[in-house]
């Protein structure tokens, strides 16, 4: 074992002693949601080819305990949105948005999602913050896996630093409200 190449996730700070160990509620909850982050993948183009590329062996999302990609909403907690999204589809990606059981976070993958890339045109919505919140953008046409394994993990970040008070705060209730999401 002395070789092996496994590391752990670190313990939130808190207080040791001899056969204790105390913490933050807060803190358990943000690790214990920053490093299982279910991705449900919204792909319409060819963002999303680089995508199965960081879900293979390679990259291997899997690392950061999000193996398990979801295609239902309702069991997934991270949308991941590759590609160029046209203005018809709009409404269907804040459908699926809707869908998703709180707490639920978004990545904006490449320069499509993020602000319509190189399609300024009129058929194309000029990044998907238009209609859903988006917690992290990955830059990029179209970004590499390592820059897409870098938006997770700094979306982990945000997690696991994130109050589990914040989805009831009316400062959340008025970013919703601001995108007329109920
Ligand atoms: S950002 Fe580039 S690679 Fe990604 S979907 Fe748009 S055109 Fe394709």
């Amino acid at each position: 074992m002395s070789n092996s190449n496994i590391n752990m996730v670190e313990p939130p700070e808190g207080v040791v002693g001899e056969g204790f160990f105390a913490t933050k509620l807060n803190d358990v909850v943000g690790l214990a949601r920053a490093n299982s982050l279910w991705p449900l993948p919204f792909a319409t183009s060819c963002c999303g080819i680089e995508f199965m590329a960081t879900m293979a062996s390679h990259y291997d999302l899997a690392r950061f305990g999000s193996e398990r990609v979801s295609f239902s909403p309702r069991q997934a907690d991270m949308l991941m949105v590759m590609g160029t999204i046209s203005k018809k589809m709009a409404p269907i990606l804040r459908q699926v948005y809707e869908q998703m059981a709180e707490p639920r976070w978004v990545i904006a993958v490449g320069a499509c999602a993020s602000s319509g890339g190189i399609f300024d045109t009129y058929s194309v919505l000029q990044g998907i913050d238009k209609v859903i919140p988006v917690d992290v953008y990955v830059p990029g046409c179209p970004p590499r896996p390592e820059q897409i394994v870098d938006g997770v993990m700094k979306l982990q970040e945000i997690v696991k630093n994130e109050s589990v008070r914040r989805r009831n705060s009316p400062e959340y209730q008025e970013l919703l409200a601001s995108y007329n999401i109920k």
